[in-house]
Formats: structure tokens, sequence, C-alpha cells
């Protein structure tokens, strides 16, 4: 498997492209903008782009998300079920205060526990509320890898200061179904650098 992460967008957000060597299919994480070298590079692997994964619904991880489809038609968008609302309404999802509103329909709903093939590749969906009310995580076991979104950054937190967050609920999502996982699964989040779960288990000073 292949990680390259292309910082996309605003807020310069991690987008990740993600590809299964052994198959040639690929999904990206959370394109918050778009752009020819994203475009170039996927092509210049070959892939077969399979999926759009968004962690939840702000505006900084899904402005993207129209121009990639343009590019990548067949691409399904993925996203939690309880996260339609925000991913619908431009104003709830901040599209609207970036002056590019954007309405999303997903074409695959996902709830916890849910899992997504990709290629070799296992994909299990985790439902981390607390930043966003229908925020995710995705976990592939085989390769020991997280995309955390907003919900885990290296000793750090997604904020809860937005409509729909609660610090409550965050540090619930954390504690029951982040930090059961191995101490060396590697944490790729939506803002900073990586991280992994047993150094942030120990240091992370919010949860
Ligand atoms: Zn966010
Ligand atoms: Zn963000």
């Amino acid at each position: 498997m292949q990680i390259t992460n292309m910082p996309s967008g605003p807020l310069a957000v991690n987008t990740y492209y993600v590809l299964d060597e052994k198959t040639g299919k690929g999904f990206i994480v959370d394109p918050g903008g778009w752009n020819e070298q994203m475009k170039n590079h996927i092509m210049s692997t070959g892939a077969d782009l399979e999926y759009v994964i968004l962690t939840h619904g702000h505006a900084d991880h899904i402005l993207g998300v129209q121009a990639l489809l343009k590019d990548f038609p067949g691409a399904k968008v993925v996203a939690h079920e309880k996260e339609s609302e925000m991913l619908m309404d431009s104003s709830f999802n901040m599209s609207a205060q970036f002056g590019q509103p954007v309405s999303i329909s997903p074409d695959l709903k996902v709830k916890e526990g849910d899992t997504l093939t990709v290629g070799s590749l296992e994909l299990k969906f985790f439902f981390t509320p607390g930043h966003s009310p229908g925020g995710m995580c995705v976990y592939i076991e085989e390769e020991n890898v997280l995309f955390s979104g907003d919900t885990l950054f290296q000793s750090s937190i997604g904020r809860t200061d937005f409509p729909g967050c609660s610090f409550s609920a965050l540090a619930e999502s954390i504690h029951t179904k982040l930090w059961p996982l191995p101490d060396e699964t590697a944490v790729y989040p939506g803002h900073m650098g990586p991280t992994n779960i047993g150094f942030e288990k120990g240091h992370n000073p919010f949860v």
C-alpha cells in the first residue's frame, strides 16, 4: 500500500491518496481542494480511483469533491450516514463561508463497523462523533493504519467549538474506538503530521 499526502484547499488539509499496488485500485481521503498536480499524480500511477472517502463534512475537507469527480467520474463518495445533513447544507458544512457553497450527497453511507474492500485492502469505519455529528475514522488493520480526520491529531484533538460539536463525545470516541487499537498503529490526521496510537495514548494532553 502506498500513501501520498497531497495537502489541498484553503486550509491545506491533508488529502491522502492511497494506492493498492497489488491491484491498481485506489481511494482518496478528504479532498479539501483539487488541482492538476493531484490529478496528474493519480493518473501517473495508472490507478483506478474507486472511492472518495470523507472523514466528515467540514468545508476544508470537501471543497475539492466536485472538481475531482469531473476528472474521475466513476469514483463513489463515501461518508458516515450521520453526516448527510451537514454535507447537504452549505452553511452547516461552512463551504458558504468560504465563498464556495457545496452540497454533497454521498453515494455510499456507512456506519460503525462497516467495511469496504478496495483491491486487496479492507477498510473498516469507526463512528467517532464529537468534532462533527457524523465524524468517522478509517482503519486498515492489515496495514496498521488509521486515517483519523479531525478526531485525533499529533498531540492534539479536533476543535469542538463549531455547531454540532461535543467535547465529551469526542473524548469518548477517542477512548472507546481509538485507544484500543495496537500502539504501533500509524495515525494519518486531517491536519499536521502523522503520529501513532501508542504515542498519543501516552502524551496527548487533551484526552
Ligand atoms: Zn473539521
Ligand atoms: Zn479540518
